[in-house]
């Protein structure tokens, strides 16, 4: 007997999950909420640490091929004062590998490969307990069950609630992302400052961070501490994702109310704020630390669904990594072909239990020191950050 196995969400954490089962000959079935690859933004850039995210990779046999995309000179970073004056100025030497960044898309499109995924199936609920498995209900009526169902859907997880009643918190922080286009053409003021990687400015309690993207593109990250409803947008429905982002209609609004927040500031700085095209609005929230349950047969979380952190370079690294890992426990444990049916799915059960555990004990290190960091990072006392940065730049 094969275990039926699913993971809900293609982000991170399912993908690189799936994609080490299918390396080993293992059926998964991935289900996602998106209706296609391509219904929404993949987002910014990602840089994936050796041993983190890049170890998910090397047991995803993918190693190499994001070697060709990877952009190691992106790990430049520039820190200014909020006049514009440079405090830190640092280049990658041209073999520095310690966090080469990759665009969100690609490393998906690297990360789906030859693989299926069940596209637009959201999921309401997950239900263990039953006697022919864990029942999955989706958001169109129908359900399946599974041996095993592996929460892999982010932050605001309908898995989750089938084996934790912690939900995120508004860490009193919120970050507002534009971009700009063409920037080596259409903005070559900005295109200097950035360089090939990011250049950020520390204030008291906010900050402006850009950084580039593939193809000319740039991300800018507005930082600062604000109440939940900051700029809400009365047209989307109350809920979780009203929570987690809101795409403010009234752009000109946004942009005003940051060139006030961020009045005083070096102009040069602003017009990352001024040029930017449309504004993402994302009230970053966490779990406690130490998130942890107790274990229920044939359900678990990965990345995000698990543990969710303020963004500091470590949420997908984990994410990968947890995906990774259960993957090649679960498909060790099966080729050891020594167990059927029901002491099969006891062995597999032990496998989840073993990963929780080694899962717990590595994201609470790294929640309790991402979350210190977004304290230092949006912080009265500017030098923190600038701190900061001494304090994880590689040597
Ligand atoms: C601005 C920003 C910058 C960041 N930068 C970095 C960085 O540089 N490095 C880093 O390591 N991390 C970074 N992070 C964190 C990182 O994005 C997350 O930790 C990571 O995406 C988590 O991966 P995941 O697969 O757990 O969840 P997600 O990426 O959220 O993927 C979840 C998937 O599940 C799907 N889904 C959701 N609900 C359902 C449902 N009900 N049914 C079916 N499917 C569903 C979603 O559509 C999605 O495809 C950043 C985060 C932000 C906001």
């Amino acid at each position: 007997m094969t275990p039926r196995i699913a993971v809900i969400g293609s982000g991170p954490a399912g993908l690189s999950f799936a994609r080490v089962l299918h390396r080993h000959g293992h059926p998964v079935t991935v289900l996602e909420r998106d209706p296609s690859r391509d219904a929404r933004p993949p987002g910014g850039t990602l840089d994936l640490h050796e041993g983190l995210g890049r170890l998910a990779l090397e047991k995803a046999g993918l190693l190499a091929e994001f070697q060709e995309l990877a952009r190691p000179e992106g790990q430049a970073m520039r820190i200014l004062d909020t006049d514009g004056t440079v405090l830190r100025d640092w280049q990658p030497d041209p073999d520095e590998q310690a966090n080469p960044e990759i665009d969100r898309g690609q490393l998906r499109d690297l990360l789906l490969g030859p693989m299926d995924v069940a596209w637009g199936r959201a999921v309401t609920e997950v239900v263990p307990g039953g006697g022919d498995g864990v029942l999955v209900r989706f958001a169109d009526g129908r359900q399946e069950t599974f041996d095993l169902v592996v929460g892999a859907d982010g932050a605001w997880s309908r898995v989750r609630p089938a084996l934790s009643s912690v939900t995120p918190q508004y860490t009193g922080v919120t970050l507002v992302e534009s971009s700009l286009d063409d920037i080596d053409t259409r903005h070559r003021d900005l295109a200097e400052l950035v360089g090939d990687g990011s250049v950020a400015a520390y204030g008291v309690n906010r900050s402006i961070v850009a950084q580039r993207n593939s193809d000319g593109h740039v991300k800018v990250y507005a930082k600062f501490r604000a109440p939940l409803d900051w700029h809400p947008a009365p047209d989307r429905p109350a809920g979780p994702a009203q929570r987690s982002f809101q795409e403010p209609a009234d752009v000109e609004a946004v942009r005003s109310s940051l060139l006030a927040l961020f009045d005083g500031w070096s102009p040069t700085v602003l017009e990352f704020l001024c040029r930017g095209t449309a504004f993402v609005v994302r009230p970053v929230h966490a779990h406690p630390a130490s998130h942890t349950w107790a274990h229920v047969r044939g359900v678990t979380l990965l990345g995000d669904a698990a543990h969710l952190m303020p963004p500091l370079g470590a949420g997908a690294n984990l994410a990968m990594l947890e995906g990774a890992e259960l993957a090649e426990s679960i498909a060790a444990a099966r080729s050891q072909d020594a167990l059927h049916d029901l002491d099969e799915l006891d062995e597999l059960d032990d496998v989840v239990r073993a990963f929780e555990e080694s899962m717990w004990a590595r994201a609470g290190r790294w929640a309790t020191m991402t979350l210190a960091g977004l304290e230092r990072l949006v912080s009265d006392d500017p030098s923190q950050a600038v701190a900061l940065f001494d304090d994880v730049q590689p040597s």
